[in-house]
């Protein structure tokens, strides 16, 4: 409910704007009507490669990589932040180091 900043009378909305039907007062709607949008964080599951993690030699195994086919990756162990989830192998192709985790 707005209410007329002049003659207090209860504004009706019009066109976007709000209208008083007393003294002709207009306002516009969309200063009057600000929504606040909550930010929602969803937490998607993303595969982070630590910075130091390319420091490390890290062991290769035949793997197909599903991105350009080759056939060796370097893999590693990755607890996930999720508690339900057991450790998670993840591979990482020696030639296009495309990134990926494994399903089982
Ligand atoms: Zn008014
Ligand atoms: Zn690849």
């Amino acid at each position: 409910m707005m209410f007329c900043p002049e003659c207090k009378s209860l504004m009706m909305a019009s066109a976007g704007k709000l209208r008083c039907k007393k003294c002709g007062y207009i306002k516009d709607i969309s200063d009057a009507t600000k929504l606040q949008k909550t930010k929602e964080r969803t937490d998607k599951e993303i595969i982070i490669v630590d910075d130091d993690t390319h420091l490390i030699t890290m062991p290769t195994t035949t793997v197909r990589c599903p991105e350009c086919g080759n056939r060796t990756a370097e893999w590693w162990m990755r607890q996930l932040r999720s508690a339900d989830e057991s450790e998670t192998r993840f591979y990482r192709c020696t030639k296009c180091k495309f990134t990926w985790r494994e399903y089982d």
